[in-house]
């Protein structure tokens, strides 16, 4: 019989649409799955059997009464602890929001309860979605099932490991600042972050407002298209949404995997070729972009001389939003209350709420934030930030003028040994120097998998014009046909 948890979602969709296999058989499936490897990998931080049970069902039920069902109905998805679901634990991976049942799903959430997928649980993140390796999950780290001692990722380490331990077909994750995209790559799998506005923040825990960008994680570059098309489209409960359909995303990764990319041009990014790179990391992309070549792509450099300065930017701008964001924790409104004994004043119980629920990492950011924030340092600070970003937008727009879209790696470096990058935040934060940049123009990018350097995944990322996402799932379903996708090692 098959394995249905090494099946696609596109395959597993199919299976419950013709009635060879049920929902209920392949979330059970799946729940097995996560009964035998999750404790090794800690990829969920809960796991709802009983909700996927009843939404199987509902699917089946829906089936049996001849309802036409949705592209992606009866696929089991995990998503990132960042995002709302009504009455099951929402934790952002710290304790301050321990046992927190939040009231209301998120939008995205909502979206795939709609399209009939099956929700199995909640994945592990880096605290508050700060960090590159599940490292500062107030819950302990997930682990790469490409080598346990070794990093997932992060912030969403959690997704990306799922997929990769064959837990889940599909995943939901955030990208702040590559935390889907990096985990994507460190794990080989796929991971695409959509244009910012493109997919709705309501219902995601806010770490830095005008970066926030939940996208899909998958296995195969089409999988991560049927699902950016059913999470993503205007939502009115987000300022920021962007009123207009989602680009066909769909149709553009199904035109990609015919293979050719005749009169496609592509840049590679001088300023991401070479320093600060592993030189394994950088021949798996020289490679693949040879094979994007050979099917007819045309490769030139492209100069973007001011995404040396977007990491110091970025540390300035997502710590300054985060410190706005996270005082609504204040042991008053959510999760966690600490030192409410009747004699303490309403600072004291705050202060010692805030002490105990918050990790290092983000304690670092919110005094980072509201030091860059303060009155007399705003404008050398935050202000030159911002100023800095409008430098690195107009990088990409000139860019874009030349070439239909740019490739790098998406990480500088494979998946690293737990442990040996948290005593220095520095080594850490580097881990994102590839895939910032998007975020600070606030345009699509995606990591498919592109080989292995040191029996490692390694990534490449394609980044496109703003709403233009359908045309880096071309170039990125091209690549997976060129290069294939990786297996793990059997866990
Ligand atoms: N690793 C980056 C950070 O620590 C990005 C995180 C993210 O995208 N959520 O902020």
């Amino acid at each position: 019989m098959t394995d249905l948890t090494k099946l696609t979602a596109v395959e597993i969709a199919g299976l419950v649409a013709s009635g060879e296999t049920s929902a209920v058989e392949v979330t059970q499936a799946h729940l097995d799955r996560i009964g035998a490897v999750d404790d090794r990998v800690h990829a969920f931080l809960h796991v709802d059997t009983e909700g996927a049970l009843a939404a199987a069902r509902a699917v089946d039920e829906r089936r049996a009464a001849g309802e036409e069902l949705g592209p992606l109905a009866g696929v089991p998805v995990a998503v990132k602890d960042v995002l709302t679901t009504k009455g099951v634990p929402t934790t952002v991976g710290s304790k301050i929001l321990e046992g927190w049942r939040p009231p209301y799903d998120s939008t995205i959430v909502e979206r795939l309860r709609d399209a009939g997928t099956v929700m199995l649980g909640k994945t592990n993140m880096d605290e508050f979605a700060m960090g590159s390796s599940t490292e500062y999950s107030a819950y302990g780290p997930t682990r790469n099932p490409w080598d346990l001692e070794r990093i997932p990722g992060g912030s969403g380490g959690g997704s990306a490991a799922a997929l990769a331990a064959y837990e889940a077909p599909l995943s939901i994750g955030s990208d702040t600042g590559g935390s889907i995209r990096q985990p994507g790559a460190v794990t080989g799998t796929v991971g695409a972050k959509p244009t910012y506005g493109g997919t709705s923040r309501y219902g995601l825990v806010a770490f830095s407002s005008s970066l926030d960008t939940p996208g899909p994680c998958a296995r195969t570059v089409l999988d991560a298209a049927l699902l950016h098309q059913v999470i993503g489209g205007h939502d009115p409960r987000d300022s920021t949404s962007i009123p207009a359909p989602v680009p066909d995303v769909v149709a553009a990764a199904r035109l990609g995997a015919t293979g050719d990319l005749t009169g496609v041009k592509l840049g590679v990014v001088t300023e991401f070729t070479g320093e600060g790179a592993e030189p394994g990391v950088m021949a798996a992309f020289r490679d693949a972009a040879e094979a994007l070549a050979k099917v007819g792509a045309e490769i030139v450099e492209v100069s973007c001389p001011n995404f040396k300065y977007a990491l110091p930017a970025y540390y300035l701008i997502a710590p300054s939003e985060c410190s706005s964001n996270l005082a609504r924790f204040d042991g008053v409104r959510f999760g966690l209350r600490v030192g409410d004994d009747g004699n303490r004043s309403l600072e004291e119980v705050m202060s010692l709420t805030r002490e105990a629920g918050f990790g290092p990492e983000v304690k670092r950011r919110i005094m980072l934030g509201t030091y860059a924030l303060s009155s007399g340092y705003y404008d050398a600070y935050y202000g030159q930030a911002q100023k800095v970003r409008t430098l690195i937008t107009r990088d990409f727009t000139s860019a874009f003028e030349q070439v239909d879209a740019l490739i790098s790696p998406t990480t500088p470096f494979v998946a690293f040994p737990i442990g040996s990058r948290t005593a220095d935040p520095y080594q850490m934060y580097l881990a994102d120097l590839f895939t910032i940049p998007t975020n600070l123009y606030g345009g699509p990018a995606i990591s498919v998998p592109c080989g292995l350097s040191d029996g490692l995944p390694v990534g490449f990322q394609i980044m496109a014009p703003t709403m233009a996402d359908d045309r880096m799932y071309r170039v990125a379903a091209a690549l997976e046909n060129a290069v294939g996708t990786l297996t793990p090692p059997a866990l």
